[in-house]
């Protein structure tokens, strides 16, 4: 089966509104001339951006998404952001337990489970992003830290796993410099595409996007994106000039 090749960028906590419009705008031009139509760009902005890029790129076929989504429909969550919200503005994606949210935010597997539940509910899509620590990897367990993780996606339907997207984002490669070597990595993916047909099926196991993320640089993605499991790149610090992130959606 062909998956989608996604090129994602987390801009996490940067850039002013003015300067977002002008990343996107850079982004569209870009990508309007130099980027292969069967590569997906991705990006997720922080929330106050969001409503005005969607607009911005709108008829790109570029996807606008939100780095969190509150699992509840409504109430009393001060700081928070749901689903229905996030639909209202036309955000389609949106990133679930990414590192910084679990390390800061006390994000767990459960907490992930129900907020990819209610992404699908609202017909958004989850990003969901798993990744050992140091520490797990020296101990040897990285493999079922991630099966672990991966098992927030378990109580849904065959059809709702299929609408998911994997981040592998080892977070000892986040914002270090420091990549995971493409075997390392399609190591990773081709385990994590085997927890996901135990859970479900092989056909969703081999039709579902699994980015890697960690460091991903215009120099190092060709060798990532060449890895038979490596569908494509969640980038943090490089999708924060659009001459990088571009560079990167043309390595597929
Ligand atoms: C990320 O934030 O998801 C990420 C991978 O960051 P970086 O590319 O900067 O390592």
């Amino acid at each position: 089966m062909k998956r989608q090749k996604i090129a994602a960028g987390n801009w996490k906590m940067h850039k002013t509104f003015e300067e977002g419009q002008g990343l996107a705008q850079e982004i569209r031009t870009m990508a309007a001339t130099e980027v292969m139509p069967e590569a997906k760009l991705l990006i997720f902005p922080p929330y106050i951006h969001l409503q005005a890029i969607a607009k911005q790129l709108a008829g790109s076929g570029i996807g606008v998404g939100a780095q969190n989504i509150n699992q509840n429909e409504q109430g009393a969550f001060t700081g928070e952001v749901s689903a229905s919200m996030l639909k209202s503005i036309d955000i389609h994606y949106t990133l679930v337990g990414h590192s910084e949210r679990r390390q800061y935010y006390n994000e767990t597997n459960a907490s992930c489970a129900a907020k990819i539940v209610t992404s699908i509910k609202h017909n958004i899509v989850p990003v969901y992003c798993i990744g050992e620590t140091l520490a797990e990897r020296e101990a040897n367990a990285h493999f079922s830290i991630v099966e672990e993780q991966l098992s927030a996606m378990k109580g849904l339907s065959n059809e709702d796993a299929a609408k998911c997207i994997l981040a592998y984002e080892p977070v000892w490669a986040i914002g270090t410099g420091v990549t995971a070597s493409a075997d390392q990595a399609n190591e990773m993916h081709i385990h994590i595409r085997k927890c996901v047909a135990n859970m479900f099926n092989d056909e969703i196991a081999s039709g579902i996007s699994i980015l890697y993320g960690g460091s991903v640089k215009p120099d190092n993605a060709k060798s990532l994106f060449a890895m038979s499991d490596i569908d494509g790149a969640l980038i943090g610090g490089a999708a924060l000039a659009s001459r990088d992130f571009i560079d990167i959606a043309k390595s597929f």
